[in-house]
């Protein structure tokens, strides 16, 4: 078997592992809490990238040929596929990413329901349309319609490895594009595993989907090799680095990348629904969330209450591997260092701290950390945490919140906890973010309709909605002339009071407006 027909095998125990003799170079990724091989994969080098790329290419066109009746169909194939292995591919995520199995259950879900609204919204979203000709050009008819690009890299992360690059791989595809997707070197089984899938599950059109494994090279070499847009998700300094890359070729890219996402806890809130979004928030996936609630602002109000429910949660959380475990390790070893700083940072300004039980769960996890009365220059406040942390600041009232909320780089999701329908829109729509729940958190993310992306720091360009799907798309325009008019105006031939006349109807249509 060659070493693409053994990346396109789906396995329970092992998905698109391949046999390590058959090539120069292999990474192996790990159980993050066992440390035991989940799979090996090929280190794909720029030439491998660039094959990739053009097969991707080659079949980029009978997949948009199939229009979006026959793109939604096949969509529809790959959807029931994940629907029936999904305790399969939750398994895999939890042993490679080590979040727990129900948690792995949801995420899939969400993936699910994003591709079956990308499926059956395309057509309505991107197909043709006339639109309004205006009065110059009364006598054509006006027609729009949104093309596909052709190839679409998608870079992933690790943290949610089917939802998030599911956002891009999915609405791209849907919009008639095919995709080559390079998975982070932390997730890489998952990755295959979800390119093998579609593989079986769509074997017409198998190339339009395809995945290249490796690490940050592979990434470099995936910016270069032709794809005409590159959906990045990440971090803002590798971020850059891909813009980098892709400005080289012009290739255009969208950027998905992290957050310092806040919570504000308003005098009308109900403090205990607050208490235990801010916990799910912060601490679910070990906080390994982009979109994750690291810090919140609740008014002196509500703010010793919230504290005392906030702690007693944080008290019964649990991390660990088992089933009834609350969240699991750290993916990455190398998160737990920055974790460590922000809190050792937080404590050494004067800050407190309340950790949950964590004491038995081993060296790859961290403690559900809760830390109060931390300085705004703080680490724990300025720069993204991406571990079960969270800190509490006290403030005078909402508008402080905001001020405080919104004194960040970053600018990806946020929350707001009101009882007051229109105080808590109010502070949504001021937030400077792309994304603000009220009374909830993250509930924007399980929204297909809903645009999903940042501002400054935090990336640009959307996924999820229309937005997503246009995102992978460029408008074409299109004028068609149905009768021609006695006086063409753009014509060497039009009479010489043309002009003259023009203006006498330009100033009695607009020149009576002051
Ligand atoms: P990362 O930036 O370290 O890596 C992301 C991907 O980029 C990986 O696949 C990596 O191999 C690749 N890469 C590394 N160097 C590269 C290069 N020079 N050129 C091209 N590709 C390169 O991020 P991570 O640690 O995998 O993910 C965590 C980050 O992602 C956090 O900051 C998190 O907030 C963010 N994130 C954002 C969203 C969002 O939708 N906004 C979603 C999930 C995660």
């Amino acid at each position: 078997m060659s070493l693409a027909e053994q990346m396109d095998t789906v396995t329970e125990d092992a998905a698109g592992t391949v046999d390590r003799h058959d090539t120069t170079r292999t990474f192996e990724s790990t159980d993050p809490a066992t440390g035991a091989v989940v799979g090996v994969f090929p280190v794909h080098d720029a030439d491998a990238v660039r094959e990739t790329v053009e097969r991707a290419s080659a079949a980029a066109g009978a997949w948009s040929a199939l229009g979006f009746d026959g793109r939604r169909t096949r969509l529809s194939a790959y959807r029931g596929y994940l629907a029936r292995r999904i305790h399969e591919l939750a398994d895999l995520m939890h042993r490679e990413n080590g979040k727990p199995h129900a948690d792995a259950i949801l995420e899939i879900t969400l993936a699910i329901d994003h591709l079956a609204w990308a499926g059956a919204h395309a057509k309505k979203t991107l197909g043709p349309r006339t639109v309004s000709a205006g009065m110059l050009a009364a006598n054509h008819a006006a027609h729009l319609e949104y093309q596909p690009l052709g190839v679409i890299g998608v870079i992933g992360p690790w943290n949610y490895p089917v939802f998030t690059p599911m956002g891009s791989i999915g609405y791209a595809l849907a919009a008639g594009n095919a995709v080559v997707f390079k998975p982070s070197e932390y997730t890489p089984a998952v990755g295959a595993w979800l390119a093998a899938a579609w593989r079986a599950a769509v074997p017409d059109a198998a190339d339009a989907f395809q995945v290249v494994t490796g690490f940050g090279d592979t990434g470099a070499a995936l910016c270069r090799a032709g794809v005409d847009k590159l959906a990045f998700t990440g971090s803002a300094p590798t971020g850059k680095k891909v813009m980098a890359a892709c400005a080289e070729n012009l290739v255009p890219v969208l950027m998905e990348l992290g957050g310092k996402d806040a919570m504000i806890v308003d005098d009308d809130a109900d403090v205990a629904a607050a208490a235990d979004a801010a916990v799910w928030g912060a601490m679910s996936n070990a906080g390994q969330t982009c979109i994750g609630i690291e810090r919140v602002y609740a008014t002196s109000a509500v703010y010793d209450a919230f504290v005392a429910a906030v702690t007693e949660q944080v008290r019964t959380l649990r991390p660990g591997t088992d089933d009834e475990a609350t969240y699991g390790p750290m993916t990455m070893a190398g998160q737990l260092d920055i974790v460590r700083r922000h809190i050792d940072d937080a404590t050494a300004a004067g800050g407190r701290v309340v950790t949950g039980n964590a004491e038995d769960a081993g060296p790859n996890y961290v403690a559900p950390t809760v830390l109060l009365d931390v300085p705004e220059t703080s680490s724990a406040v300025r720069e993204e945490t991406f571990g079960p942390t969270l800190t509490i600041t006290k403030v005078a009232d909402a508008e402080e919140a905001l001020q405080l909320a919104n004194a960040t780089t970053y600018g990806l999701a946020g929350a707001v906890f009101a009882r007051s329908k229109a105080r808590g829109m109010d502070l949504a729509r001021r937030m400077r973010s792309g994304m603000t729940s009220v009374n909830s958190v993250l509930t924007f993310a399980s929204v297909p309709a809903l645009p999903f992306g940042g501002v400054g720091d935090s990336g640009f360009g959307r996924i999820h909605g229309e937005d997503g799907l246009k995102e992978f798309t460029r408008a074409k325009a299109i004028t068609r002339q149905r009768v021609a008019l006695p006086v063409n105006l753009m014509s060497f031939g039009r009479p010489a009071k043309a002009a003259d006349v023009l203006a006498r109807v330009v100033g009695m249509v607009h020149g009576r407006h002051r």
